[in-house]
């Protein structure tokens, strides 16, 4: 059994409490780890550590805060296989798309904002004649970084690098349901020598520890993925204290796919967005939408090529599909299918558990497509977060614009056609922080990610990351006579 421990002010200790919290092997099923349950009293010991590390943190030169940025960075790749290992055993993903993903991402999260930071420049505004304008970008202190499950160590460096590069001191709090590569992780940065209490690590339940860092007055900003649902519990408490706070929060992304389409494409990247990672990608399309010429043809294809996905062990190089990340997730998304069942979905295909051998205690679930459900019954509206698609035809580039668009959430969308005009048309109309057009998950770092409408609050990646943890302030000097 592994112990995963806090990282507070540079020490590794249990929670103050001594509690822990059982952390499961998805494909098994079974406890193979225990981290701290950790509470108020460690969140504020943390963020104690990290306001002690701040002013000599906020001084370093930009290069010297870099530096410690890079030489993570290459530790993270030099530890590929034992990170990605970690990452598949805690979270259930196949081992080669952490190898692929997960952890090079991780690595280049890092090595980005450890070179963003040497880039990111002062703006000057001259009035003519009368005054220069120019802006200092401040760190804003410490602040508090919430990561989920999904994604991991990807996510947590994804807020954790640029809140660092910018000069904050960082209180971070991984899922506690995929704790592992944040302890390991903590261990790189203690290897490296970054200075304690720069960066902060401590694990426990959201509501007793995470939920400090929106109401302590010592926390001057929060970036938060997750939930919609939590995401709205930290605006709540941070906006009447007047924090920053950046949201990342739920999806439930459309694919509109045009008759006129590259259809091979279209259908293995479908594919893709559905079921990669078990479906458990905020940006994964979960309505697809399929112009009715194609409709059947696209319809038997996907199903298809859903059915030949191989789900089983995580650790075994030909399987697709790993487990559900945990028996609250698993059952989450059977409810889903239920609810689908009842609102009239056919389902073309999975709609079920799978115990693949051998691993017959774990949390799998079957690819699954359905069709026949109304545009807007429960199924098409509420984020499911697993390998669960519905299917409808549509006939008229109106029709499903409107249909794109009528959603609470506003995160991503696919568009595939090979009528540029109507991709620009489109583009221009359909709701979404993010639209991938005849692509999916093709991610550049310098672009502004993230959603609309409950889907999230302000922007992450490039510039903008740095611009939310900083504070801005515009120092006009006259040089008139
Ligand atoms: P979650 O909201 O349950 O938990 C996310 C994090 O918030 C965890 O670390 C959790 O401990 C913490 N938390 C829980 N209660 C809290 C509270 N009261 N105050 C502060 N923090 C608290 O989400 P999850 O189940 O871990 O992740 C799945 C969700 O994340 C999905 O909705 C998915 O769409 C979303 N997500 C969004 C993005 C994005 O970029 N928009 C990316 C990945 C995942």
């Amino acid at each position: 059994m592994e112990t995963i421990q806090n990282y507070i002010g540079g020490k590794f200790q249990s929670a103050y409490s001594d509690g822990t919290i059982d952390v499961y092997n998805p494909a098994k099923g079974e406890v193979y780890a225990t981290c701290p349950n950790s509470d108020k009293t460690d969140m504020e010991t943390a963020i104690k550590a990290a306001a002690a590390a701040f002013p000599a943190w906020s001084q370093l030169s930009v290069d010297q805060r870099s530096n410690y940025l890079m030489e993570i960075s290459t530790r993270i790749s030099a530890q590929l296989e034992e990170l990605a290992m970690a990452e598949s055993i805690d979270n259930g993903k196949p081992l080669w798309l952490a190898k692929r993903v997960d952890i090079p991402r991780a690595a280049a999260n890092m090595k980005f904002f450890g070179s963003a930071i040497t880039q990111f420049a002062s703006e000057s505004h001259e009035m003519v004649g009368h005054a220069i304008n120019y802006t200092l970008r401040s760190p804003l202190g410490v602040v508090g970084c919430i990561s989920p499950w999904n994604l991991p160590l990807y996510l947590f460096t994804w807020k954790i690098a640029p809140a660092l590069a910018a000069g904050n001191t960082v209180v971070a709090k991984p899922s506690e349901v995929t704790p592992m590569t944040a302890y390991l992780f903590s261990k790189i940065v203690d290897e490296v020598g970054l200075p304690a209490g720069v960066l902060n690590i401590v694990h426990g339940l959201g509501h007793q520890t995470a939920a400090v860092l929106s109401s302590h007055p010592t926390v001057k900003a929060v970036s938060f993925t997750g939930s919609t649902r939590v995401g709205a519990e930290i605006a709540r408490t941070a906006a009447p204290l007047f924090k920053k706070y950046s949201l990342e929060m739920g999806g439930k992304n459309p694919n509109i796919i045009f008759d006129d389409c590259n259809y091979e494409k279209a259908l293995q990247t479908t594919v893709n967005s559905s079921f990669a990672n078990q479906g458990q990608i905020c940006l994964c399309g979960s309505k697809i939408f399929v112009q009715r010429g194609i409709y059947k043809k696209f319809k038997a294809d996907l199903v298809a090529l859903a059915n030949k996905r191989t789900v089983g062990d995580p650790l075994h190089a030909d399987t697709r599909m790993g487990a559900i990340v945990s028996k609250t997730q698993f059952d989450k998304v059977l409810s889903h299918v239920e609810i689908a069942k009842g609102e009239g979905g056919h389902i073309l295909c999975g709609g079920q558990a799978v115990q693949p051998v051998g691993f017959e205690k774990g949390w799998f679930i079957a690819p699954t497509v359905i069709e026949g459900l109304e545009p807007y019954c429960q199924t098409n509206k509420d984020e499911i977060f697993g390998p669960v698609v519905s299917i409808m035809p549509f006939d008229t580039e109106e029709e499903v614009l409107q249909l794109a668009n009528d959603n609470d959430y506003g995160l991503s969308m696919t568009l595939w056609t090979e009528n540029l005009s109507r991709a620009h048309r489109m583009a221009a109309q359909l709701e979404a922080g993010i639209l991938w057009v005849n692509t999916w998950l093709v991610r550049d770092l310098r672009t502004p990610f993230g959603g609309m409408k409950n889907s999230g609050v302000g922007r992450e990646g490039g510039f903008d990351a740095l611009k939310f943890f900083t504070e801005q302030k515009n120092v006009c000097i006259a040089y008139g006579k």
